[in-house]
């Protein structure tokens, strides 16, 4: 089988899921988790510190989640629809992978049609209030996203893996896979388009290289 792996956030969606969340919480929390969130980004400060301090001080509770799923949804990559369809018709398995959260994610997966989400677990309680998020999944930290790669290898044992994303974490993907495809429609990034087999602006350009 062949196993085509996409990052979510300003990969398959123009928004970054996180910083939405502190969007939700005002501007003055939107500012501070924005650096944070562009400083890993950027390989500058170390995934794990970044996550669990967006975290702290965001909480997001269950209604502000459902708003962002639905933004997922309204900004979707323009491309993206007819571009996972053509790769299922072409015989492509397609999975998300993502330092994002399942929860918020979980929606623009159904809508795409992807059943498969490697996203970092989100915990409310029955009231919808925060609670935790999974500071053990792996997309916490860096070298996370190989971790999971070589976990869907074992499982799938595909003949051929394609990576698609826009940022560093993505990239660092690129030993475990046969192909890195560096996406940069909304956030180009020289270091990812620098270490990319190939380095694309619209989702539907891949469809020529794969
Ligand atoms: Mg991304």
């Amino acid at each position: 089988m062949k196993l085509i792996i996409f990052d979510c956030d300003s990969t398959l969606s123009s928004i970054e899921g996180i910083d939405e969340l502190a969007r939700a919480k005002g501007p003055e929390v939107f500012a501070e988790v924005e650096a944070l969130t562009n400083a890993a980004m950027n390989g500058e400060v170390p995934l794990d510190q970044v996550f669990a301090r967006r975290l702290d001080i965001i909480r997001p509770d269950q209604a502000t989640c459902s708003t962002i799923g639905q933004l997922y949804i309204d900004t979707v990559e323009p491309t993206a629809v007819s571009t996972l369809n053509t790769l299922r018709e072409k015989g492509w398995t397609i999975a998300i992978l993502s330092g994002g959260f399942k929860r918020l994610i979980e929606p623009l997966a159904e809508f795409l049609g992807i059943e498969r989400i490697e996203a970092v677990p989100l915990e409310l309680d029955s009231e919808g209030k925060y609670l935790r998020f999974d500071n053990s999944y792996p997309t916490t930290y860096n070298g996370g996203k190989p971790e999971i790669i070589q976990q869907l290898k074992q499982e799938f044992s595909p003949d051929t893996v394609v990576m698609v994303g826009d940022g560093v974490s993505d990239l660092e993907t690129k030993p475990e896979v046969d192909c890195f495809i560096g996406y940069g429609g909304y956030t180009p990034r020289p270091k990812v388009q620098e270490g990319s087999d190939h380095f694309i602006y619209k989702l539907d350009e891949l469809l020529a290289l794969v």
